[in-house]
């Protein structure tokens, strides 16, 4: 393939990803009457009940879940608010459902959605809706994971991490092979008790700070994973890629890692048999399993990530899927 053929589909990424952060287009699209079943293959729905039912069918087929309840960049503290009291909300439904216990069902946060954006106040009050998220998930014998965003939050991302983790060790990691400085934060982040998801990173990232060629963001992958495999942490293989999945086997073994000391992480919809393949083979497999109205942003960037999903899209769209 030469650089002609890839050009269109480089731009097409661009520009969807730019897309994702327009906030009049999400607005049209989330509000207009378009069936459910159009995001339903990515999203499980937009009630706690029904992103409970999809984690219990999930478990019924030897996965587990960690549900994020979708929304992000919040600019209203009472959003931040509605978020928390939705995680809190879930968590209890989760246990009630008896999905909980041992960290069968986690929850994954964005911390833009709790309020890490609204202005100098903004990292305390993520923090403290995050803090009473954790004791929740806590009480329930579960854990959390806060997801990465753009490398603008990364810093106050593991800063948060950090205070977190005084209380609740357990709080788990996102980073992302994409930027630069991932490797040294794998390094920092590798010792006993922590939990890291390593993903390839899915925002507009300039030069400056993230590699733009997909092979260099694949080698730096396996850097990183290396790191994380032979480090004493909970390395979390967030990647549908075959080769990366069938490297980080290899990696396990020769570390010698137990099936248990590492999970594989895949989203809801994509390679699904996959996933059942690995969890057949006695792998641990976790679903990231996303659920809410805010269904934009998170489903743009799965467009930009690979056309087929956007054909899917638009033809459901045509057809009122
Ligand atoms: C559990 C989880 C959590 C995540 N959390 C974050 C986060 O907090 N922050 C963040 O920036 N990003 C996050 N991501 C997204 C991630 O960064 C990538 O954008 C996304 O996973 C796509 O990268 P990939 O590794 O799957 O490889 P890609 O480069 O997208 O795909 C590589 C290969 O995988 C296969 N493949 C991919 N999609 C499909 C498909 N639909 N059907 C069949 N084969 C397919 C194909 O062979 C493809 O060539 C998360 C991803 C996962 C799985």
């Amino acid at each position: 393939m030469d650089a002609a053929d890839l050009a269109p589909s480089v731009w097409m990424k661009q520009g969807l990803l730019v897309l994702s952060r327009n906030h009049q287009l999400r607005d049209v699209l989330e509000k207009a009457p378009v069936s459910r079943s159009v995001v339903r293959r990515f999203v499980a729905g937009d009630s706690t009940e029904q992103a409970v039912e999809v984690a219990r069918e999930l478990d019924g087929t030897g996965r587990w879940a960690t549900i994020d309840f979708l929304g992000e960049d919040t600019v209203d503290p009472a959003q931040a608010t509605y978020t928390r009291d939705a995680y809190v909300t879930l968590l209890s439904a989760l246990s009630e459902a008896g999905l909980t216990e041992g960290g069968g069902v986690e929850v994954s946060l964005k911390l833009s959605a709790l309020g890490q954006a609204l202005g100098a106040d903004g990292e305390q009050i993520a923090l403290e809706n995050a803090r009473a998220i954790c004791q929740v998930a806590a009480n329930v014998g579960t854990t959390v994971t806060l997801d990465m965003e753009d490398h603008t939050t990364t810093d106050s991302t593991l800063g948060i991490l950090r205070e977190l983790r005084q209380d609740w060790p357990w709080v788990g990691a996102v980073l992302q092979s994409y930027l630069y400085r991932t490797e040294q934060d794998c390094r920092d982040l590798a010792h006993e008790g922590s939990r890291v998801r390593l993903c390839k990173g899915t925002y507009k990232e300039p030069e400056s700070v993230a590699y733009q060629d997909k092979s260099e963001v694949d080698k730096s992958y396996v850097r990183c994973l290396k790191i994380l495999m032979a480090g004493d942490g909970y390395p979390m293989v967030a990647s549908h890629d075959p080769r990366l999945v069938e490297i980080a086997g290899v990696l396990a073994a020769s570390n010698g890692r137990a099936a248990d000391s590492f999970e594989y992480q895949m989203l809801l919809g994509i390679r699904p048999d996959e996933q059942r393949r690995l969890a057949a083979q006695g792998e641990q497999v976790r679903v990231y399993v996303p659920y809410g109205d805010e269904w934009y942003g998170y489903l743009m960037r799965r467009m930009a990530e690979r056309p087929s999903n956007l054909r899917f899209f638009l033809r459901a769209l045509a057809t009122k899927g």
